[in-house]
């Protein structure tokens, strides 16, 4: 057997004792007799494992006690729409910085639903750079301010939380969560797709202030975070599997020391990786250096041509996934929670070999 180093941005890549705990678990799970995703989600085996996943989460991620936590199919994509149809109802209006691909996609479902503007919008420097908060031009009537904290295509990382007074704040965590301590009662409400930093595709978790609800006057069952409320993310079968796996990625982070210890190891890996961009005269990198993601590392020749080459010769040598989003541009190496240093060392290597063989 032998596993690349996979830089894909989501699907992402897995703790490796993850994965093997999964396999061990994975014909009969803890003399259930079953695998996790053959049994009934209202039986004593589920029943515990969800639980302990959101007791897992709470631990981690230091989630107040006013906070809940939920689980939801359908990625980050539905929660554009359903923070809209959720919250909207106080004002009608809401501000979103559009700061990247998915902020933008958030706001432009946003729109669908009331008086949604942008507070902050950075397509004119190609989302480069994150404003300062006296760039951000708030609304105090807005119903909630919405942003994306990492930006997984153009590789920034808001450097702040937003102050917004009273107004509510809303964060689309997807290709953050789980990589560093956040102070979660800054949020009103937070949420994130599973597939970059906690496990298999398919659902998102939310972590959400009951109080800040205010839906519109027609909401689907499904899309209304009351419902999943007051069910215990159980109106109807939550994504079994996937929520099992993270209670496995909580437990592999918390035996690593907790989210202090992950933001560290983080901190080492995007140094190491943005230094040698840095040194390079061949490559470069897009993010400003006041706003560089600790997850997704996005770089260029300069070349299409030659940024082709470079993927397939690093696929060559066991490291995939190294372009960009479909929509830009240029390379990108995420380096989640699950890449191990030796995989940011074996690429920062290659770099500097194919710099040697290319310039
Ligand atoms: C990947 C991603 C999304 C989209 O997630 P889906 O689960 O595919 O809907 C949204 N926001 C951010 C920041 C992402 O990285």
């Amino acid at each position: 057997m032998s596993r690349v180093y996979n830089f894909s941005a989501g699907p992402s890549i897995m703790p490796e004792a993850v994965l093997k705990r999964a396999a061990e678990e994975m014909l009969d799970y803890g003399g259930s007799g079953m695998s996790v995703m053959e049994m009934s989600h209202r039986g004593k085996h589920y029943n515990k494992i969800i639980t302990d996943v959101e007791e897992s989460l709470r631990e981690v991620l230091s989630i107040p006690e006013n906070y809940k936590v939920l689980f939801i199919q359908g990625g980050a994509t539905l929660q554009f729409s359903m923070v809209a149809m959720n919250l909207l109802g106080r004002t009608g209006k809401a501000d979103y910085a559009v700061t990247g691909r998915f902020s933008s996609n958030a706001f432009n479902e946003g729109k669908k639903f009331g008086s949604v503007r942008t507070c902050c919008d950075t397509s004119d420097i190609n989302h480069t750079k994150i404003p300062a908060q006296n760039g951000l031009f708030l609304d105090a009537g807005a119903s909630y301010m919405h942003y994306c904290m990492n930006n997984t295509i153009f590789g920034t990382l808001w450097p702040y939380i937003p102050e917004t007074s009273s107004v509510p704040l809303v964060c689309d965590m997807s290709s953050c969560i789980l990589s560093e301590p956040v102070d979660v009662s800054r949020f009103g409400l937070i949420y994130a797709g599973a597939q970059k930093n906690m496990g298999p595709a398919g659902f998102a978790i939310v972590i959400l202030r009951e109080d800040i609800l205010a839906p519109l006057p027609v909401v689907p069952a499904y899309m209304d975070y009351a419902i999943h409320i007051k069910n215990e993310s159980m109106y109807n079968t939550p994504p079994t599997y996937g929520i099992y796996i993270l209670g496995l990625v909580l437990d592999w982070i918390k035996g690593l020391g907790g989210l202090g210890t992950i933001k560290t190891l983080n901190e080492k890996k995007s140094a190491v990786l943005y230094k040698t961009l840095d040194e390079s005269s061949l490559f470069h990198t897009k993010a400003d250096k006041s706003c560089r993601s600790l997850m997704n590392v996005v770089f260029s020749t300069g070349s299409d041509e030659l940024d082709d080459k470079f993927v397939k010769s690093a696929a060559a040598e066991g490291m995939l996934t190294l372009k960009n989003h479909r929509s830009a541009n240029g390379l990108r190496a995420s380096i989640y929670n699950a890449m191990p240093m030796e995989g940011v060392e074996k690429l920062v290597e290659f770099i500097r070999k194919f710099e040697r063989e290319n310039i």
